[in-house]
């Protein structure tokens, strides 16, 4: 798009309440009108006018367990056609992703247009009161949205971390500039108070003025504070939509909300050998942070910004980048600032072999240096090869030199090899990688799998094809699919693995705001039937057994909305139900293995068998890596869903983040010994990056540790041992990386002559 010249000035806000009859704001009653959204309920409230449409969900939950009454929908309008929904969940939540215990919600409209739309909610969070209005006026690109929060108990609630939160769906994430993405921190440092969800052709921006803290990347920005009994607190927000890449629109809205002096810069993008270029990207860098960008067109840009100091590049999809060059803007400034040196895409198709006999391996291939494009749909900083072809990867990048990092089987199985490749505009370069494979636990009967992986499904954004080509590329022996709340992609996944002669196991992550469940295998395809946001834990796990599951999974129990601290809380409706079989080591929530570790250890001493899980929580194959942790399970026969699942419950099994462990004595079986006499636990160990060191545990107690000189990449450990009372003994076996891998135990029962 051509941003004129009209268009640019904060002016804009002030033509808001004169558009034509048709840019009326209105509300649509019932199943909602944006494609692909989730308000589908006959009660729902779906607000729109010519710029956006939201839908609040009523009558249908909606995701994480959240009451009803939020933003479940956005979607851009064009030309009075509303568009594809871009949001799971975009809405004010009390205390970060902790339990909601919650009675009422009360939806009432307000005021029903043209000028605009009000709408109500009350809702109640414990003994808080939640009180949130949205309004949306004529011809208004944004959604403002007030929360009041008022505290009717007689506890002084600390430490809240209240705001608004924007999980989209599909697309990319801009985190708040300035502030590196991560978990949970403080806002220290931010640049601006929003964060952007975009793809090509939408952006939806949250703007948190109140934000002094943000968690998940961004996706929440929170005001930590304090909630007396009685007195209020308000946070004010804004949700603007977007109908291109551009963020002139975003930074146009900062600079009229917190009044800060307009500058612009414009030019025009041009090739090396001077033609325009179709889709420029121009970007500005604040202290070395992406600030934002503008998505030009046939060769022009135009940008605004406060004044102050910038650099500048322009790229476009697969091109180079131009150098960053200085740009002061004074207040006021219009300054002129042209790219003319601009490549166009290059291509680079990989072959990735194993060494030892020249077949194609599943890899995983990321680029270390190079163009990594900030601006995400330019192009991706990792690939993986192909389903049907294996070992090949075919793609178009920006030119430049690279060295890119390859590697198959997630670093378990062999080491990664790099590969510097000079890739030029408008060639094709071949680059021939052959890959050491080092180990090969299936030939001892030991299966991986990550047992906690999403597709595309609410927040995720892998769609199942690309699932299937990153947990190959890392090794992985049976495909996994645990989406939100949904079955959708079991069919899908079913006919990948079919096609590639793999085990596929179905599951699904229960996800009620007090506690998350995975349960496998399911019959594919086969729906909850319940209210998941409403359920008990009986009514969950009983629906998990109904759809085949034989094992149902604790996930990432003691994080803020894990089932174990919900527990802690009193806050999971049901309280403590055993019907569970494992526990998960989440390498998202990496923090809490050893607490993990040791809750399932005293469940050992307890003499209750629940075994450990592990899975990497994955959305987003391209920036996070499926396979980080992993479980093995050893089966007698070929690997299946069903012999899967059966070995994990039976504790045949170990978890890991690099090191693979052997035992002479089966994990999960009953030993039988003569008391007091001494007897031998013997294991092999293997670790593409060395070990380091492997620790004895009896009942939840480190007996004996033996650590490994040189960090060699195989070596052999025998523990003597004895008993005079029922124990069990695993291992915690740490490679020269940190990487740890937990065993389920052995059980050793003394047995005494009763004759
Ligand atoms: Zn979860």
């Amino acid at each position: 798009m051509k941003i004129s010249n009209g268009a640019w000035a904060p002016l804009l806000a002030a033509l808001s309440l004169c558009g034509p009859a048709h840019a009326a704001v209105r509300i649509v009653i019932g199943p909602t009108p944006i494609i692909g959204g989730e308000a589908r309920a006959s009660r729902a409230i779906t607000v729109i006018n010519d710029k956006l449409a939201f839908a609040l969900a009523l009558g249908t939950p909606p995701p994480y367990g959240v009451p009803r009454g939020a933003i479940v929908d956005v979607a851009p309008v064009r030309a009075g056609r509303v568009g594809h929904d871009h949001v799971v969940f975009a809405d004010f939540i009390p205390n970060a992703w902790s339990a909601w215990p919650n009675t009422y919600q009360r939806v009432r409209i307000l005021e029903r247009g043209p000028a605009q739309v009000v709408i109500r909610t009350r809702r109640d969070w414990g003994k808080v009161r939640i009180e949130t209005t949205y309004t949306l006026r004529s011809h208004s690109d944004s959604i403002a949205i007030r929360t009041t929060m008022r505290n009717d108990g007689t506890e002084v609630l600390k430490n809240l971390l209240s705001g608004m939160t924007l999980w989209p769906k599909g697309g990319f994430l801009f985190g708040v500039p300035g502030v590196k993405p991560s978990v949970a921190s403080g806002a220290t440092g931010a640049l601006a108070d929003r964060v952007v969800a975009y793809d090509r052709h939408w952006t939806v921006t949250l703007h948190a003025p109140y934000l002094d803290h943000l968690a998940n990347e961004s996706r929440d920005l929170f005001r930590m504070h304090t909630l007396a009994p009685g007195a209020p607190a308000t946070f004010t927000a804004r949700l603007q939509v977007g109908s291109s890449c551009d963020l002139a629109p975003v930074v146009r809205a900062d600079i009229a909300h917190f009044h800060l002096p307009p500058a612009r810069v414009h030019g025009a993008v041009r090739t090396s050998d001077g033609r325009a270029v179709a889709h420029p990207v121009v970007v500005a860098l604040k202290q070395g942070h992406t600030y934002a960008w503008t998505c030009g067109d046939n060769g022009a840009y135009a940008l605004d910004l406060p004044a102050g100091d910038y650099s500048i590049y322009a790229t476009a999809k697969n091109y180079s980048q131009s150098a960053a060059l200085p740009l002061h803007l004074g207040a006021g400034a219009d300054a002129t600032f042209d790219f003319a040196s601009l490549r166009m895409p290059g291509r680079v198709r990989f072959a990735v072999t194993d060494a030892a006999n020249g077949a194609g391996l599943d890899a995983r291939i990321v680029i270390r240096k190079g163009v990594k494009p900030a601006v995400e749909f330019l192009g991706r900083r990792t690939f993986f090869t192909q389903l049907g072809r294996r070992g090949i990867a075919d793609f178009a990048i920006a030119p430049g030199h690279y060295v890119f990092a390859v590697a198959s089987g997630g670093g378990f199985l062999g080491p990664s090899r790099d590969a510097s490749v000079d890739i030029a505009p408008g060639r094709t370069t071949n680059v021939k990688v052959r890959l050491p494979r080092l180990f090969d636990p299936r030939t001892r009967g030991w299966y991986s799998a990550d047992l906690h992986h999403h597709a595309d499904q609410a927040e995720a954004v892998t769609p199942p094809a690309d699932l299937a080509r990153s947990q190959l590329a890392a090794g992985l022996d049976l495909l996994f699919v645990s989406d939100h709340d949904s079955t959708v992609n079991h069919a899908a996944l079913q006919r990948i693995a079919d096609r590639r002669g793999v085990a596929f196991i179905p599951s699904i992550e229960f996800s009620p705001s007090w506690g998350h469940f995975n349960a496998y295998p399911l019959h594919l395809g086969e729906q909850p039937g319940i209210d998941i946001g409403t359920a008990t834990v009986g009514q969950i796990f009983a629906a998990a057994r109904r759809m085949g599951a034989v094992v149902v999974q604790v996930n990432h129990p003691f994080i803020p909305y894990g089932y174990f601290k919900s527990l802690e809380q009193g806050v999971a409706p049901g309280g403590f139900d055993p019907a569970f079989d494992l526990v998960e080591i989440n390498a998202a929530n990496f923090y809490d293995d050893d607490k993990v570790a040791h809750a399932v250890w005293a469940f050992w001493n307890a003499g209750h068998r629940y075994y450990f899980s592990a899975g990497t929580d994955t959305n987003d194959v391209w920036n996070e890596v499926s396979g980080r942790v992993r479980a093995f399970a050893h089966l007698d026969g070929k690997p299946s869903a069903l012999a899967f699942a059966e070995a994990m419950r039976g504790g045949h099994a170990y978890v890991s983040y690099g090191p693979l462990v052997y035992p002479s004595v089966m994990f999960g079986s009953d030993l039988k010994v003569k008391p007091g006499a001494a007897f031998t636990l013997a294991f092999d160990f293997e670790s593409v990056a060395g070990l380091k060191s492997a620790a004895l545990i009896e009942r939840g107690a480190v007996r004996a540790t033996k650590t490994f000189a040189g960090a060699p990449r195989r070596a052999h450990a025998d523990f003597a041992a004895s008993a005079t009372q029922a124990t069990w003994f695993s291992l915690v076996v740490e490679d020269r990386a940190g990487h740890k891998a937990y065993t389920d135990p052995i059980w050793v029962d003394p047995v005494r002559n009763p004759f």
